[in-house]
């Protein structure tokens, strides 16, 4: 490991939570030993509410779902009833019950999971409420409260199956976090080596991660990263492809799946500037890379058995006398020419050498990349859903039911012929934009998939809509949301099994 690693040890972290597992608790258990306790309650635990004195009152306040305070000597118990049983009610409930303990100024608490609870809906009441947990915040003064110690309590004892499944669902959650901490990190802080440093510190004394590659500035050249080169050119600090494989079955030669993340450390649109009042958030254009760091950290974690790439283009979109230009023609390491039509659809240019260059190396069974591409998802799908662009109907399946397993949404757009055809040029092979914004989301999908290598499975993901919020859904916070995190971890443990 290059020392640059230890040095930067100070990178940005939001407040973090302790968790804790336990199983064969009884109610009694926990009351005795705790100061605060959430405890979940549905039609077939309802009875456990005549535990605690007034429970003829606390049935009626129960009876229509949601909450209820009561007291057991000295432990506060909020009780959380799901009535309808719907993942959306017990979403809003896992946000609603960390607004309430924010209220008492309350920092540890104790959820008390009794048996009999529906699998699927305590644990998207943990993951909402985890998620929730959560406030980006450099505040000096002040700053908001969070719980630090989150003890998680089963009646039932825990077999190995189901303590695998609470182990994954916390690394999940806080994989989701820790890409929301980096993605909200602003580029004068969260530079190109910044992102260097810290994929570097991520990997740190795993010995599965076998390779860490990193090209950059000149090198890029030497090895035709043209257009990730020209896309970088106008910083003063240099563009990278960054690339970790990570070892898991060592068994197996081949790697099994590649995870590429567009990441622009800011976005300016370079030439082609971006007006005030769009630029602004343009930090968050390297969401792709930081959900591709965030899903390696969760991958060391769970030590999943399989073999996987990720690959990251690191770069900022800079004003300069050397930034790159509209109507620049120029060859991508596949060899095709590319004329610059707007230097702010640069995400294609990186993705696409990145793209290439993975399958070179690599030659992956299947590869996924995840990038803020477009605007234009957003107005097509809002921000509670990403794009996905595929040239293999049964991957992409497989990747939006991976989605639905931990609540996350993306839904299957085309790439059409003439998507394909908008993209061809007369002047040099490809264009990185069409003569306007139609289809601009499929557009961009079309040109990427000319990068992606014969025989290779691809997803693209478009997570430009809810990777990044001007108002919170929750449990996904205002501004950066990690969306995706757990979308790729689940599609990862999918593909580890088979
Ligand atoms: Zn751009």
């Amino acid at each position: 490991m290059e020392s640059k690693a230890e040095e930067n040890t100070q990178f940005v972290k939001s407040k973090d939570f302790l968790v804790k597992t336990n199983g064969g608790k009884t109610l009694s258990d926990v009351l005795a030993a705790e100061k605060t306790v959430v405890m979940l309650i549905n039609k077939d635990s309802l009875h456990l509410a005549e535990s605690f004195d007034h429970h003829e009152m606390i049935k009626e306040d129960l009876k229509n779902g949601g909450f209820a305070w009561t007291y057991c000597d000295k432990t506060r118990v909020l009780l959380v009833h799901y009535k309808k049983e719907t993942v959306l009610e017990v979403r809003a409930l896992g946000v609603q019950a960390i607004e309430t303990l924010r209220e008492r100024k309350i920092s540890e608490v104790t959820i008390y999971i009794p048996q009999k609870s529906d699998f699927k809906l305590s644990h998207t009441f943990i993951q909402s409420f985890m998620m929730w947990n959560y406030r980006f915040e450099l505040k000096t003064i002040g700053g908001i409260s969070l719980l630090t110690e989150i003890n998680l309590a089963f009646e039932e004892e825990l077999t190995e199956n189901l303590k695998r499944e609470v182990e994954c669902l916390i690394v999940m959650v806080k994989s989701c976090l820790f890409a929301r901490d980096v993605q909200n990190t602003r580029a004068n802080i969260a530079t190109c080596q910044y992102m260097e440093d810290l994929i570097k510190a991520t990997i740190e004394g795993c010995d599965k991660v076998t390779e860490c590659t990193v090209i950059k500035d000149k090198e890029l050249l030497e090895q035709n990263f043209n257009l990730l080169y020209n896309v970088g050119k106008g910083s003063t600090i240099p563009p990278r492809c960054i690339t970790c494989l990570y070892k898991g079955n060592p068994d197996e030669d081949e790697v099994h799946i590649a995870i590429v993340g567009k990441g622009v450390v800011f976005d300016t649109g370079g030439l082609n500037i971006k007006a005030t009042g769009v630029m602004e958030d343009n930090f968050s254009d390297k969401g792709g890379a930081c959900v591709t760091l965030a899903a390696l950290k969760g991958i060391i974690e769970l030590d999943l058995k399989i073999n996987v790439v990720f690959a990251f283009g690191i770069t900022e979109n800079s004003v300069d006398a050397e930034s790159y230009r509209p109507s620049d023609i120029i060859t991508s390491k596949k060899g095709l020419t590319v004329e610059i039509m707007n230097t702010d659809a640069e995400g294609r240019l990186v993705l696409a050498d990145v793209l290439w260059h993975v399958y070179e190396t690599y030659k992956p069974t299947y590869c996924v990349d995840l990038a803020t591409l477009t605007g234009t998802i957003i107005t097509a799908l809002g921000s509670n859903a990403c794009g996905v662009f595929t040239n293999d109907d049964e991957f992409v399946e497989e990747f939006i039911q991976a989605g639905k397993e931990v609540n996350e949404q993306a839904w299957h757009m085309p790439i059409f012929d003439d998507h394909k055809e908008d993209i061809l040029n007369d002047v040099s092979d490809l264009r990185n934009m069409g003569d306007d914004r139609k289809g601009h989301s499929s557009r961009a999908a079309a040109f990427m998939e000319h990068f992606v290598g014969e025989g290779t499975k691809w997803i693209h993901a478009d997570i430009a809509g809810p990777t990044y919020l001007d108002s919170a859904i929750p449990p996904m916070p205002k501004y950066c949301t990690g969306f995706a995190t757990q979308t790729v971890l689940s599609l990862l443990r999918k593909k580890s099994k088979s």
